[in-house]
């Protein structure tokens, strides 16, 4: 077993962590404030790499493995404790690769280098004004074949990156119901351009956090798709749904790590000048203990996150592992992590007192940015300890066993 970083993957921290450093961090108040992410920030992400870069380099990712890509949003999650850059970075990381591993060349070559440029959006649309949770239960949205086309109707809701789709252009990798009678194995994938789509209508939600990127709906009525614009096989959506929620999952661990490493650190100064009652707040125990506590939960996770993604890396390049170790190792980041960047964030509010319940601090941005993930986006918390339960009693407790 070996802990240590490579010279690679050592350089591509630092290049990740200096950007971010200059160019995001003194900017996430405003991006917060504003609602949006600045294009330019898009355009230096671009070149440096860091839209979509596991996609490969022909549509012009950098085809990086998963370990590099988290790295990067961890980096992120770092420099913009709101998590709206993380955001947009790791749904186009999870999302383009599985456009770049199951779309048709078309649809690939149409989007993919305007993912990586920064002119397009590429996002996941699951979830229904009926459920997220229970797929199978929730999911009405139907997709009907005529000639060589498909025409999708229906509606999904609590979308991330609509906006920026609607306006940028790009696509949302979309789960409807091709067979009705065969449960989880009638869903198919269709990539859904939203912009000057006709039977497309986007509506837009106020969130609570991560406000510089958009979260919303958007209603299909008779929505015609090439057949150019079906995700690998007919009733194999849900599988391409799955695989690519794994991979998002992890990149929300590494993201939550770094937010919560920021939020410590920062925690950590504060400390260690505020004084009371004659001493700094540091030399107390009371403060002690729980910063002990939390920088182990952070390393715990931190492992747990790089695990996940070791666990990816050898299953795509080696061929070990199968996308069921893949999706345990997932949860268990998923489910660790952004508790833990909360728990950390909600201390070092204590610990700033007054202060902490202020805009003059950055911790109330992470406070609202992080609970998007311990609340559901990509998969609830009780979604993920269904999945590690599953695995330890075996599919027949389940309660739904189909
Ligand atoms: C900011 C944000 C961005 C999002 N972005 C996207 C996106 O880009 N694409 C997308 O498709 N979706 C997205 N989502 C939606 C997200 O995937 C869903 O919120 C999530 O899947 C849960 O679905 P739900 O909100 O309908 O809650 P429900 O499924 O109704 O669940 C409600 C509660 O019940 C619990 N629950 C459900 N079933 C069980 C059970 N069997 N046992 C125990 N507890 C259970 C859940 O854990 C949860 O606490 C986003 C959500 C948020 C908050």
């Amino acid at each position: 077993m070996d802990f240590s970083w490579t010279d690679e993957q050592m350089l591509w921290r630092k290049t990740v962590h200096d950007f971010a450093q200059k160019k995001i961090k003194p900017r996430v108040r405003e991006i917060d404030s504003n609602k949006k992410i600045p294009k330019e920030i898009i355009r230096d992400m671009a070149k440096l790499g860091l839209l979509a870069p596991t996609v490969p380099q022909e549509y012009g990712g950098s085809g990086v493995d998963w370990t590099m890509a988290c790295i990067a949003a961890e980096e992120l999650g770092r420099a913009d404790i709101s998590l709206a850059i993380p955001v947009l970075y790791l749904v186009e990381t999870a999302w383009g690769y599985i456009l770049s591993r199951y779309g048709t060349n078309r649809v690939k070559e149409e989007y993919l280098p305007k993912v990586t440029s920064g002119d397009a959006f590429c996002g996941i649309a699951v979830t229904e004004p009926t459920g997220g949770s229970d797929i199978v239960g929730a999911v009405s949205t139907e997709a009907v074949k005529k000639g060589n086309n498909w025409v999708l109707n229906g509606e999904k809701m609590f979308i991330s990156g609509v906006a920026e789709s609607n306006k940028w252009g790009g696509v949302h990798l979309t789960l409807a119901r091709t067979d009705s009678s065969l449960g989880y194995k009638g869903f198919s994938f269709f990539a859904v351009p939203l912009k000057d789509n006709p039977g497309i209508t986007v509506t837009l939600l106020e969130d609570m956090g991560r406000m510089g990127i958009s979260t919303g709906g958007f209603v299909m009525k008779d929505v015609n798709l090439l057949g150019d614009y079906l995700i690998g096989e007919v009733n194999r959506g849900f599988y391409y749904a799955m695989e690519g929620f794994s991979a998002a999952r992890v990149l929300i661990g590494a993201t939550c790590v770094g937010a919560a490493e920021a939020a410590l650190e920062f925690g950590i100064e504060h400390i260690k000048t505020r004084k009371a009652f004659g001493r700094s707040l540091a030399s107390y125990e009371g403060i002690q203990f729980p910063l002990a506590e939390h920088y182990i939960n952070i390393e715990a996770t931190k492992l747990l996150t790089y695990r996940a993604a070791w666990v990816m890396d050898k299953m795509y390049r080696e061929n070990k592992f199968t996308h069921h170790d893949v999706a345990i190792a997932a949860a268990i980041s998923k489910l660790r992590a952004p508790i833990h960047a909360f728990e950390v964030m909600n201390e070092v509010a204590d610990w700033l007192g007054a202060a902490g319940y202020t805009k003059e601090y950055p911790i109330e941005m992470g406070i609202r940015g992080v609970r998007s993930y311990s609340i559901g986006a990509e998969g609830t918390m009780n979604i993920m300890r269904i999945i590690i339960a599953r695995e330890l009693l075996g599919r027949e407790f389940l309660p739904y066993n189909k």
